[in-house]
C-alpha cells in the first residue's frame, strides 16, 4: 500500500476488504451502518481473534476524515492498519497489542463528503452533503471550481479600495494593506474561486454554503441548536449516530483518537471549562499521555480551552473528543495533522491567533518553503480567467487542498507515520485483565478454590475518574459456574470486586514505596463436589477484558 495519494471511496474498500481477505485472523470488515448518500461506513476490527474476540479485549477507537476535506485523516488512519497487519509477528509490540487487545479504525466516517473533495471537478464542503439548515442556495458567492480545472484556488479583483496588495518583493504573495493607505492605489479583493449567484453587479455576499453541516458538532455533550453546523438535534445525521451507536455497543474502548486536519496539534478536553476542572488525576494522566504524543509524534498536546479557540469567550459545542470525555470517561484525542508553519520552520505559532497576525517574516518563510520542497507548486501563479458574472478576474494563490488542509503527497507517509506510533502506544497502556494466580486445596468432597486477578495494564481498569464519576464503566465481576450436584458452601456465584489501580497514578520518584497491590483482587470459595468435577471461573470487567478459567476439583 502506498500513502503518497488520497483515494476515494472505491479504493478504500478495496484496500479494507484486500486486507480482511488477506488476514482473515487479524483483521474483519464491517459496515457501521450507511451514510446519507447510503455508502457503507466501515469499520475495522483488528485483534488476534485466535486469542478471543476483540469484544472481551480492551480497545482502541481511531476515526478519521468526518470533515470532509481532511482527507490525509483517513490516510493516517490506513497506515495505522496497514503498520499492525504487515508488524504482527515482528514487532514485539504490535504483536502483543494485537494478541492482548484490539482496534476499532474507521478510515472515513463521513464517506460523501470526502467523495465530493476527491472528485474530478472537486466541491470543498465542511462535513455531510445533506443540506442544511435551507435546502435551497441563497444569493452570494458560492466557492467552485469555475474554470473546471479539477482546482480550487483564490480569486483576486482588483478593486481600489481592496484591503490587499501585491508584494513588490514577490508577485505571487498578497501583502494587507496598510492602515494608513489611501484609498484608489493597485489594491485587490481577495475571493475564493466560485460563481455569484443573482449577482446585482455591486455586492459581494459569501453565501452560506448549502451543505451547513458539521458532523462532529452532532454529539451528545454541551450540544446546543446555536452552535454552527449543530443540526437538528444530537445524532440527527447518520454519520455520528452510527459512531454512538457502535461505541456504545462496545464498551471496551479505553481510548480514542480522531484524525483531523490541520495545525499539527493533539488536542484534548476540557472544551468548556479549564484544567481546573478535571479531577486531578486524570488531568495528570492526560497530560502524561499527551507528553508521550509530542514526544513520538513532535506535535504539542494541548486542551482545547486553553490553546484551541477560534473566539476566546465561546467554546465548540457538541465535539466527539469530549463525548468521549465528559460522558464516557475515555482519554479522547483530537489529532490535527500536519502545518504548513512548522514545516516552514517557524516555532511557537500559536494555533488560530497566527492566522488573524503575524509578521511578514512568517509569510516569506512559508514561500521559500513551497520553493525549496514543493518546486514552487504549491502557489499558483495568477492568471487570467473571463468570470461569468465578475468579468475579468485572476485565478491563483495557494492550492490549498494539497498544502494548508493536506500535506503534499510526497510528504503525507512521512506526516502520518509517526501518528501510529503514539496510536499503538496509547492502544497498548490500558487496562487489562489476566489471571495472577488460581489455586485449590481439597479435602474430600470439600474443595477451597481461590482465584486472585490483576490489571497488569497502566491505566486503572475504570479508566478515568471520570468514568466513575459518570457512572459509565461496571465493577469488576468474577463468576463461578458449578456441574451438576456442586453446591457453594461459603462465596457467590457473582461477586462483585469494584474498580484495579493501574500505575498511572505513581509518581516518578521511587523513594516513597508505596507499591500496595491495588492492582490485584481475590475470590474464595468453597464448593462441595464430586472430586474431579470442573468449574469455571470467569472474570469479566467491560473495559479490562474477559477471561476464564477451568479448575478441576
Ligand atoms: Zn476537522
Amino acid at each position: 500500500m502506498r500513502f503518497d495519494r488520497y483515494y476515494r471511496y472505491d479504493e478504500i474498500t478495496e484496500f479494507l476488504q484486500g486486507w480482511a481477505a488477506k488476514y482473515p485472523n487479524l483483521c474483519k470488515v464491517e459496515s457501521m451502518g450507511p451514510s446519507y448518500e447510503g455508502r457503507d461506513i466501515w469499520v475495522v476490527i483488528l485483534t488476534n481473534f485466535d486469542t478471543g474476540p476483540d469484544a472481551e479485549k480492551p480497545a482502541m477507537w481511531v476515526d478519521g476524515n468526518i470533515h470532509a476535506t481532511e482527507t490525509s485523516a483517513s490516510t493516517a488512519s490506513l497506515h495505522l492498519i496497514n503498520k499492525l497487519l504487515t508488524g504482527y509477528g515482528s514487532d514485539d509490540r504490535i504483536t502483543y497489542a494485537l494478541d492482548s487487545r484490539a482496534f476499532y479504525i474507521v478510515p472515513r466516517l463521513n464517506p460523501d463528503g470526502a467523495e465530493w473533495a476527491l472528485a474530478d471537478k472537486p466541491k470543498f464542503i465542511r462535513s455531510s452533503t445533506r443540506p442544511y439548515p435551507r435546502m435551497d442556495e441563497l444569493d452570494g458567492l458560492h466557492q467552485e471550481d469555475v474554470d473546471e480545472d479539477g482546482r480550487i484556488l483564490q480569486m483576486r479583483v482588483k478593486d481600489p479600495n481592496g484591503p490587499w496588495k501585491i508584494n513588490p518583493e514577490d508577485p505571487r504573495m498578497m501583502i494587507p494593506r496598510q492602515p494608513d493607505e489611501a484609498p484608489g492605489g493597485d489594491f485587490y479583493r481577495l475571493l475564493p474561486e466560485g460563481r455569484v449567484k443573482n449577482y446585482d453587479g455591486v455586492t459581494i455576499n459569501l453565501a452560506p454554503n448549502l451543505q451547513g453541516l458539521d458532523l462532529n458538532r452532532q454529539f451528545p455533550v454541551f450540544w446546543s441548536p446555536d452552535q454552527q453546523g449543530a443540526g437538528h438535534f444530537a445524532g440527527s445525521e447518520p454519520e455520528p449516530a452510527a459512531a454512538m451507536k457502535w461505541i456504545v455497543a462496545h464498551p471496551n474502548i479505553t481510548g480514542s483518537i480522531s484524525y483531523h486536519t490541520f495545525s499539527g496539534v493533539y488536542l484534548r478536553p476540557p472544551t468548556k471549562a479549564g484544567d481546573e476542572s478535571l479531577p486531578t488525576q486524570d488531568l495528570y494522566t492526560f497530560k502524561r499521555i499527551g507528553a508521550k504524543a509530542t514526544e513520538l509524534t513532535g506535535y504539542k498536546a494541548v486542551s482545547v480551552f486553553h490553546d484551541f479557540k477560534y473566539d476566546p469567550k465561546e467554546f465548540i459545542k457538541g465535539t466527539f473528543d469530549d463525548w468521549m470525555y465528559e460522558y464516557l470517561g475515555i482519554y479522547g484525542w483530537t489529532c490535527e495533522i500536519w502545518s504548513v508553519q512548522k514545516q516552514a520552520g517557524i516555532k511557537d505559532y500559536k494555533f488560530m491567533d497566527w492566522f488573524r497576525e503575524h509578521p511578514l517574516e512568517d509569510d516569506i518563510a512559508i514561500m521559500k518553503w513551497n520553493d525549496e520542497v514543493l518546486d514552487g507548486k504549491g502557489v499558483i501563479d495568477w492568471y487570467e480567467f473571463e468570470h461569468p458574472q465578475l468579468g475579468t478576474v485572476e485565478l491563483g494563490g495557494w492550492e490549498l487542498f494539497h498544502t494548508w488542509r493536506n500535506p503534499p503527497p510526497s510528504l503525507l507517509e512521512k506526516e502520518v507515520a509517526p501518528l501510529s506510533d503514539f496510536a499503538l502506544y496509547q492502544c497498548l497502556i490500558s487496562p487489562k485483565l489476566e489471571w495472577y494466580q488460581v489455586d485449590k486445596k481439597s479435602n474430600g468432597n470439600t474443595h477451597y478454590v481461590r482465584a486472585t486477578v490483576h490489571n497488569t495494564g497502566w491505566l486503572p481498569t475504570n479508566v478515568s475518574k471520570q468514568a466513575v464519576a459518570m457512572k459509565v464503566v461496571r465493577e469488576l465481576e468474577v463468576d463461578i459456574a458449578l456441574p451438576e450436584g456442586a453446591k457453594l458452601v461459603t462465596g457467590k456465584e457473582k461477586t462483585m470486586l469494584g474498580q484495579l489501580e493501574g500505575r498511572d497514578g505513581k509518581w516518578s520518584m521511587p523513594i516513597f514505596s508505596g507499591d500496595a497491590t491495588a492492582e490485584r483482587a481475590k475470590v474464595e470459595w468453597v464448593i462441595e463436589a464430586e472430586p474431579g468435577s470442573v468449574v469455571e471461573i470467569t472474570a469479566i470487567h467491560p473495559r479490562a477484558g474477559t477471561i476464564r478459567k477451568s479448575v478441576t476439583l
